[in-house]
Formats: C-alpha cells, sequence, structure tokens
C-alpha cells in the first residue's frame, strides 16, 4: 500500500517560491496501476519524485507498506530506491554500450545478485516482457522505441521492487506501440502484486488505469481514488468511462 498524506513540496524562497505540489493525500492499494495525469507544470514530476525519495517533501508522509519514507536516513533512501522502487523514464535511460540483458542484470547487481542468477533472472524477466530471443543480446540502439521501453521496464522489475514510478512512459511511443506497453505495465501490476504509479499525457493510459489521479496546480483534483467522498467514486467512473 502506498499512501501519501498531506504532501507539499515547494522550491526556491520568499517571493520566488513555487508550491509544486501541494497538500496532496492519495492512496494506491498493492496490485493497482494508477495514472497521475495533468498539465505540464501542474506538478506530476515532482510528484513521482517524491515517491521514488529522488526528493524530500518539504511538509508531509509518505508511508510504503507502513515506513514513512520521508524519515529515511541517507543509506536507508539508497536502500528504499535500489530494493523498492523500479523507474521507468520516457527516454528509457538504458546504458547504450549494453545487451539488453546485460541493463536488467545491473541492478541486481548493485544489490549483490551473483551473475549466474542475474543472467537467469534478467532472461526470464525479458521473457516476461516478451522481448525474446535474439533481442535479449543487442544493444537498445538495435531496438524499437517500444522495445527498449521493454527493456527498461524489465530492468524495473529486476530487484522485484514494491512499486514502479514510470514517468511518461509512453510518451516516445505511437499508439500502438503505447497501448501494448500500457497492457504491459497493467498486467505486471495485477498478475505480480506491484503497484505501479504512472504519469502520463495520454487519455488511453488513463483509461486503462484502476485509478486515476488529476493534479492541477499542484493540487489533488477529486477525480478518483483519493478518498471515500462519494463524489469521487463517480468522477473516476465516469473518467474511466465505467
Ligand atoms: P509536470 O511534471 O506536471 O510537468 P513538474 O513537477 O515538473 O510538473 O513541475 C511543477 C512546477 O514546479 C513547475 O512550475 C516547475 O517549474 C516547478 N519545479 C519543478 N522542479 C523544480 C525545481 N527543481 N526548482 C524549481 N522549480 C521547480
Ligand atoms: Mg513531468
Amino acid at each position: 500500500m502506498l499512501e501519501v498524506k498531506g504532501v507539499t513540496k515547494s522550491f526556491g524562497t520568499g517571493d520566488r517560491t513555487v508550491t509544486a505540489v501541494n497538500n496532496v493525500t492519495m492512496a494506491v492499494p498493492d496490485g493497482e496501476f494508477a495514472a497521475i495525469v495533468g498539465r505540464s507544470g501542474s506538478g506530476k514530476s515532482t510528484l513521482m519524485n517524491l515517491l521514488g525519495a529522488l526528493e524530500r517533501p518539504t511538509s508531509g508522509m509518505i508511508f510504503v507498506d507502513g515506513q514513512d519514507i520521508t524519515r529515511l536516513g541517507r543509506g536507508e533512501l539508497v536502500q528504499y530506491r535500489r530494493r523498492s522502487i523500479g523507474f521507468v523514464f520516457q527516454s528509457y535511460n538504458l546504458i547504450p554500450n549494453l545487451s539488453s540483458t546485460e541493463n536488467v542484470m545491473l541492478p541486481m547487481e548493485f544489490a549483490g545478485v551473483g551473475k549466474d542468477e542475474r543472467r537467469q533472472r534478467a532472461r526470464s524477466l525479458l521473457d516476461q516482457v516478451e522481448l525474446t530471443g535474439g533481442k535479449q543480446h543487442r544493444r537498445p540502439g538495435k531496438l524499437s522505441g517500444g522495445e527498449q521501453q521493454r527493456v527498461a521496464i524489465a530492468r524495473a522489475l529486476a530487484n522485484s521492487p514494491r512499486l514502479i514510478l514510470a514517468d511518461e512512459p509512453v510518451g516516445n511511443l505511437d499508439t500502438q506501440t503505447s497501448g501494448t506497453v500500457i497492457e504491459l505495465l497493467r498486467s505486471l501490476a495485477h498478475a505480480r502484486g506491484t503497484t505501479v504509479v504512472a504519469v502520463t499525457h495520454d487519455l488511453s493510459l488513463a483509461d486503462r488505469a484502476d485509478r486515476v489521479f488529476r493534479l492541477q496546480d499542484g493540487r489533488l483534483q477529486a477525480a478518483g481514488g483519493s478518498g471515500p467522498a462519494p463524489s469521487a467514486a463517480g468522477a473516476e467512473a465516469r473518467e474511466s468511462g465505467r
């Protein structure tokens, strides 16, 4: 379970303060696929960085499996990012001179997994994201965008994280490829019980999500899943066409 309680993040000081995330409260149960939508500048990436403990909030608490990650010390933070979180980015961020398999093995090396097991697990993860055969030995430059994002998703799964954070994961992909990557993220959430939070501009991604959080000027709109209010549930159902 991911729980965000009254989280605010401001940048700068005095007159120049920008409140990128403003008193956000939300929860995502284990194994759900949640989408965060909103215009450019609405605070989506800042919220993701807070969830991934890449930034600390100005105020508020973030609980992952009951532990407030905003209170972790430096060493604990490194462990949290390595073991509990899988990051997926719009630009894939694969290492160009490593093969698909080697890219997926890398986070396991940081986690101290032995080489044979790393290779075996990487192959199995690549099979799961349906990147098979010779493509497992190719470098990212020899793969399509959708294939590269599959490798990135397999890499995000490498250390069996509790949470996958995907910032605009289909931002660089065509509509059809986006659809298959979205379905992959959704099925991983449901099949593995891994919570997936994905930022998107793409309404078809939001449509496939179990819940949708809408940010506007850093504030969460009453659009779904953030609380028990009946109006919020109704808005979510309308939004997803259910
Ligand atoms: P989104 O991802 O929805 O486009 P961001 O979270 O990137 O939005 O940004 C939200 C707001 O916070 C914007 O006004 C942006 O300029 C500001 N912002 C984000 N990061 C920083 C930072 N490191 N320093 C100052 N302002 C920032
Ligand atoms: Mg962003």
